[in-house]
């Protein structure tokens, strides 16, 4: 079988960035854009509901789809496992959809190896502080918990060259307005 060309924008950056904010302003504003609801074992957080934010699979569960070749990739992240289903990603690109995801640092990678004509973006923090303010107004309080976040995310950052494009989230409404950009290009390419 011949594999159509999947457009494919893969939205990465350490936690608390402001992924999730670009991402879904660019769904509600481009309706030939499709979120894929990846699988994850890790617990909801408050507000977070099944089917809308992720599958939320126990890890039995997740290593049983694993062995059927249901993902197209898998990640550990904070020792939990992470994972994008092939299906979604198959049927949006059918359907001509452009997919969108936020992904890990890791996960990002292996799709690009798999669709190399993914465009990827990277969401950079305007420093280290805001980084930490935007982690304690998720609730991150725990010190500990709060250093080991900072560690991972400055692991990520330091890999950010590897992405096509990088954007620093210093103003939401002026990283939106680049972000766009780079989302309608995708959509309207050929
Ligand atoms: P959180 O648990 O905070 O929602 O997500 C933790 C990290 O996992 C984020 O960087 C997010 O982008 C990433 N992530 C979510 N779903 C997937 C996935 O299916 N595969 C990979 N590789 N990373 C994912």
């Amino acid at each position: 079988m011949i594999r159509t060309r999947v457009k494919m924008l893969l939205v990465i950056g350490p936690t608390a960035v402001g992924k999730s904010s670009l991402l879904n302003r660019a769904l509600s504003e481009f309706k030939s854009l499709r979120d894929v609801i990846t699988y994850t074992t890790r617990d909801p957080r408050p507000g977070e509901q099944n089917e809308l934010h992720y599958h939320f699979v126990s890890a039995d569960k997740f290593k049983e789809l694993e062995a059927q070749g249901f993902f197209l990739e898998t990640a550990t992240v904070h020792g939990r496992s992470y994972g994008t289903p092939r299906d979604q990603v198959e049927k949006a690109s059918e359907q001509g959809l452009t997919v969108i995801m936020d992904v890990d640092v890791q996960g990002a990678k292996k799709l690009m190896a798999l669709y190399p004509e993914a465009v990827s973006v990277f969401i950079e923090p305007p420093d280290l502080d805001s980084l930490r303010h935007r982690f304690r107004k998720r609730g991150i309080i725990d010190e500990a918990d709060l250093e080991r976040r900072l560690q991972s995310a400055q692991l990520e950052l330091s890999q950010a060259k590897d992405f096509k494009h990088v954007l620093v989230n210093d103003d939401f409404d002026s990283t939106y307005e680049s972000f766009r950009k780079i989302v309608e290009q995708l959509i309207n390419s050929q």
